[in-house]
């Protein structure tokens, strides 16, 4: 079969690959303790489900506006109100399934072939593929494990160009836990208004933080009017598989991305927005009782991986995921590479962790060898996981 030649530019999202090998081996009869989940590990608060089975009793079965009902639209702008502390109007609102298409259409509005757009490197892989597919120049920031994995100024301010178009940020940050600080914002928004760029700002973890404050970039002087924010309800309310998310952006901008809706999925399922509404607007206590279970697991997770010899990780500020460097574990193993190991603890030992190149390719100046684990599962499970993995790399 012969494809349209712009999708040889379009990537995926290989975690995909480890999860399949998980669920194969699963079904040879393996045991396999998985640190590889990207969602959380709690089931949706009942009263979202009991909001949404009330709408879809009262027949909200229609199709919607493209840009989402008008009702979740406004308790969105209040909400990124309250969250961080700048007005917003539901005009800036587009409701899209999961937060995933925000990325997708924000990048194909603005992005024309020969943009470069920078993006964190390690990464959510579909950043650097949606930039291709558009026929745009990815750009990867490094960042740095020293700066808590946070970028270095310099660096970001030597990659802008006169074609720099956008700079993606995502903090809390997959698949590192890093969180950026006001400073690190503070030189993104300089270098945006110095140069007239675009900001994506992923926000899609910011309810999942540890060692706050979380700031987000729109709330810097002069930011709101050049940032995409993106935001949803998969991670915060343990709601992905709804597939409901949204972006706050300048409303001539929403206008775009919602044609880009109109001339795609059409809508979000009209019930499922009832579910949204109910999130927002209901008691927080199942959202607060996750981050505290989230917050008891990351220690669990750091001082057990602290306590291998040839691990290192450092506590990272949000999110559900570590990402320990494993050097010298693969030295001493004689692996090659934290892919290597990754397959060495699946096949030798029933644990899954994610390796790095499930983040993009590593630069040429990366020595250091890293996964990611996430601690979405259960203490029992990061308690025997961990064990196992303690036993693969004992000297
Ligand atoms: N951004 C990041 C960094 C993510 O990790 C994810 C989910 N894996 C998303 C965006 C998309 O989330 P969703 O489409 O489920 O809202």
């Amino acid at each position: 079969m012969r494809f349209a030649e712009r999708m040889a530019r379009l990537g995926t999202e290989n975690a995909f690959e480890v999860l399949a090998e998980v669920t194969r081996l699963r079904a040879e009869g393996r045991e396999i303790i998985s640190f590889a989940i990207g969602e959380p590990d709690f089931d949706t608060p009942d009263h979202i489900k009991e909001a949404c089975i009330r709408a879809l009793r009262d027949n909200q079965t229609h199709y919607a506006p493209s840009a989402g009902i008008p009702q979740l639209r406004q308790v969105i702008a209040e909400h990124i109100r309250d969250t961080r502390g700048i007005a917003a109007d539901p005009e800036e609102v587009v409701v899209t399934p999961g937060a995933k298409p925000i990325l997708y259409f924000a990048i194909h509005a603005l992005v024309d072939p020969g943009d470069e757009v920078i993006y964190p490197n390690p990464g959510f892989p579909i950043y650097e593929s949606v930039i291709r597919f558009v026929g745009g120049t990815p750009v990867p920031l490094p960042l740095v494990e020293e700066r808590d994995f946070a970028f270095d100024a310099e660096r970001l301010r030597s990659l802008v160009t006169p074609r720099t178009k956008m700079i993606i940020l995502n903090s809390p940050h997959n698949p590192t836990g890093g969180l950026l600080s006001r400073a690190d914002l503070e030189v993104v928004a300089e270098l945006a208004a110095a140069h007239d760029l675009w900001v994506l700002s992923d926000e899609i973890y910011s309810r999942i933080v540890y060692d706050g404050p979380f700031t987000s970039i729109a709330s810097l002087p002069g930011m709101k009017e050049r940032t995409i924010l993106l935001d949803g309800f998969s991670k915060t309310y343990a709601m992905t598989g709804w597939r409901l998310g949204y972006g706050v952006m300048p409303a001539a901008l929403a206008e775009e991305v919602a044609r880009l809706v109109t001339n795609s999925a059409s809508c979000v399922n009209t019930f499922v927005q009832y579910g949204g509404i109910a999130a927002l607007t209901g008691p927080q206590e199942p959202v607060d009782r996750m981050v505290a279970e989230f917050r008891a697991r990351r220690k669990m997770m750091v001082d057990g991986l602290n306590a291998i010899p040839g691990v290192s990780c450092r506590a990272p500020g949000g999110a559900f995921y570590v990402y320990p460097n494993v050097t010298r574990a693969c030295q001493r193993l004689g692996l090659a590479d934290g892919r290597a190991l990754q397959q060495y603890l699946l096949h030798e030992h029933g644990v899954a962790v994610l390796p790095r190149t499930a983040f993009g390719s590593r630069a040429a100046e990366e020595t250091e060898e890293y996964v990611r684990l996430s601690y979405a599962t259960s203490r029992e499970n990061i308690e025997r996981g961990l064990a196992r993995i303690r036993n693969a790399l004992a000297p």
